[in-house]
Formats: C-alpha cells, structure tokens, sequence
C-alpha cells in the first residue's frame, strides 16, 4: 500500500466497500449505528474496533475513508475530518494547550487564525507573534512554557514562504510541536512530514474539494495525538465533518493532483505575463526567481503553487478598476477551485484586521490575491492582461 504512487492512492487508498462491492465509495447518510444487542452496544462504548461506529459526531464509515485516504496521501499515521478549515485549526491548537502555555505563531496569516490565537488569548494562553520568515525572530520567541510554533507554509494573502524544517528544528530543540497550516501548499506539494511537521491542517473546502461546493477541514498527525487529544477535544465540541462532505471531499481527491498541477502551471503562466507590467508594484508568485524566498519555495514545494498576488501602485482604486474589468475571473474568497478567482483582501478577508496590522503583513489597499484554475492558461492570461489595461 504505503509503495504505490501519489495519484494512485489519491484514487483508491481508504476505500471501505459494503457487502455489495460499491465502486464509488458509499454514502453512509446516518448518524447513528444499531447495535444487535444491549451486550453489543456496551462493548462497543467499552472498545472500539477500528470499523466500529458509535455516532457520526465520533465518526462515520465515509469520514473514515476520507480520513484514511488524508493520512495516506499526506504520510501520516492518522487524521480526524472536521466541519471546516477553521474546525480543524481549533482543535489541534486548543487541544495543545491550556492557561499558561505559549505559542509562537507567523502574524503573515489567515485573518480567522489569528482571531482563534486571540481566543486562546483570552484564555490564558501567550501568544507571541513574528515574521514567519526570520528564523531568528522564532528562536528568540522561543519560552520554557512554548508549547506549539504555528504557522501557513506560504502565507495567505502575502505568500511569504516559511522554512518549515527550520521552524520545526528550533521547535523541537525547544520541547514545543509545530502546527503547520498547509492550504496554500495543497497535499500535492507538501513534504511537511519530511520536513518535521508534527501536526498538518487542511481546509478541505480549498484545493481538496476543487469545485467550491462545501466546508471541510482535516487535521493529520501521530495516532496517538489524533485518536486521543485532537479525536477527544473535536468530537466533544462539535466540529466533525459531514458524511456528506466526506462523500464530495473523496471524489475531489481522486482529481486532486491533476487539477493542482494545472492549476500551478497557469499560475506560473500568468505571473510570468505580467510581470514588470507599469501599473504593478509588484507581481507576487513563489515561482518567479524574484520572489525573496523562490529558492526556499522550490526546494520545499517544487513549485511555485497555484496562488500570486498582484500589488497595484495605484492602490485601492486602480485594483478595483482591475477587479471590474475581469470577465473569466470570478469576484470571490474561496481560493483552490477549478474556477479562478480574485480576492481583495484589505476589504475583504483581512478587513477585520487594523490598518496598522495589515501594513505589518504587506497587505497593501492596492492588493489583489487570484487563485488560478484550471481552466486554459491562454484565456486566463488574455483576461488578467486585459483587465490590467483597463487600470
Ligand atoms: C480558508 C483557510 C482556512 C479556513 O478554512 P475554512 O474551510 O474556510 O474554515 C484556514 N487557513 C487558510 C490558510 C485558509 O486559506
């Protein structure tokens, strides 16, 4: 099993088929599970076998073949589903920590991280923000009491790259786990295990889905850490995922790498057309040799990915009058799915952030974050480049 090939067991690991020898993984829509017997059931709460179901809150046959197909991709021993994203980057830090303890985190994040670092705030939790990319600013944040570094891999909406073999080397030395929030990477150019990752987190209603249809979340890590703190604090609190979204999230896998590569490859063509163009102040792509971490990019990735981010010189304005005039792009926020899309996030995403923390995290007013698709690189090229004239 562990020796076949990515794609391959993006297709078949974690299938689990009734007695009828369903091709298509099934869709158990139940909740709960009937037990033949009250002896039954009490040996079923007492343990748990491995294709046991107790409530769908606890798991669920399709949950499980999306959790087992996760950690198989991802090369890890286990993983849990959640509700979303979000779900899933809540559960695998509050159940790290308690009053008292420390996190260091990159402030180049996601706007809804940062509000559950301040949660966990308002718990008694320290919480000591760096620039994610200066491995001396993690060291020197370093505290006895330091339980997890957090961080994205490459920063949404900056795509600031981060060293995780870096990060996770001073982690380590200091006794703390790293939490890696690995969506703008994708599973398909993650070697976060490799690098020492301790624990993964997905938003599956990103690249994983791939068509925008539902919220998903996973977090991967040691069996111990997954079936016991991650397992004990999320099926507790509500944030497992839908057999449902299971069911969607498992076709979107079997596609997964097919439409991450495509969709990397127009990002490249795009950055690479416009780059240098006279209304940008920057073209921001990983992949583009003059992006500050390109070197440490293709090493950890081997690509640049499927996200750039375009800084207008004239601001809010001129990205606005860029925004209107895309006619293949779409005006939305979710980012990984077959159809492009473009962001601005100083008034959307991040809106909730002050200007002054924006300004700390090059979130510029003139910003514009596009998730490339995977439709023809040459049409997308002609609507950005066309939209870029009419600034
Ligand atoms: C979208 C996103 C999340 C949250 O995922 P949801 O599925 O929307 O809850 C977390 N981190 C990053 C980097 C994201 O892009």
């Amino acid at each position: 099993m562990t020796d076949r090939k990515f794609r391959t067991r993006l297709v078949h690991d974690g299938i689990r088929r009734s007695q009828y020898g369903e091709m298509a993984e099934a869709m158990f829509l139940t909740q709960g599970f009937a037990y033949p017997s009250a002896e039954a059931a009490e040996a079923r709460f007492l343990d748990q076998g491995a294709d046991e179901f107790i409530y769908a809150r606890y798991g669920n046959p399709t949950t499980r073949m999306f959790e087992d197909r996760m950690a198989s991709i991802e090369g890890c021993e286990d993983a849990f589903a959640c509700a979303s994203g979000m779900a899933a980057v809540n559960g695998a830090l509050s159940s790290l920590v308690k009053a008292g303890d420390h996190i260091v985190a990159a402030r180049q994040m996601f706007g809804s991280c940062l509000h559950v670092l301040k949660i966990l705030q308002g718990f008694g939790v320290a919480v000591t923000l760096v620039d994610g990319t200066k491995l001396d600013a993690w060291r020197a944040a370093m505290r006895p009491e330091t339980k997890i570094c957090f961080f994205e891999s490459v920063s949404n909406p900056g795509l600031e790259v981060v060293d995780i073999a870096g990060v996770a080397q001073i982690a380590h030395e200091g006794g703390a786990v790293v939490v890696l929030d690995n969506v703008f990477a994708s599973p398909v150019f993650s070697n976060a295990v490799a690098l020492g990752a301790d624990i993964i987190v997905y938003s599956a209603t990103k690249h994983i889905d791939g068509s925008g249809r539902v919220l998903g979340g996973v977090v991967l890590g040691t069996r111990d850490f997954i079936r016991g703190p991650l397992e004990s604090y999320v099926k507790h609190t509500g944030g497992a995922m839908s057999p449902f979204h299971a069911w969607l999230l498992l076709s979107g896998l079997q596609t997964l790498d097919l439409r991450v590569r495509a969709q990397a490859a127009n990002a490249a063509a795009v950055a690479t057309a416009v780059a240098g163009h006279a209304a940008l102040a920057r073209t921001i792509y990983p992949g583009l040799i003059d992006h500050p971490q390109h070197a440490l990019a293709m090493d950890q990735m081997g690509s640049g990915g499927t996200m750039i981010a375009l800084d207008f010189a004239g601001g809010k304005e001129a990205a606005f009058r860029f925004l209107n005039a895309l006619e293949i792009v779409s005006l939305s926020n979710n980012l990984g799915d077959a159809k492009s899309i473009a962001t601005h996030p100083a008034t959307t995403t991040h809106k909730n952030l002050s200007e002054e923390e924006r300004a700390t995290i090059n979130i510029t007013p003139g910003l514009v974050r596009i998730s490339l698709g995977i439709e023809d690189g040459r049409d997308l090229v002609a609507d950005i480049v066309s939209a870029l004239s009419a600034v």
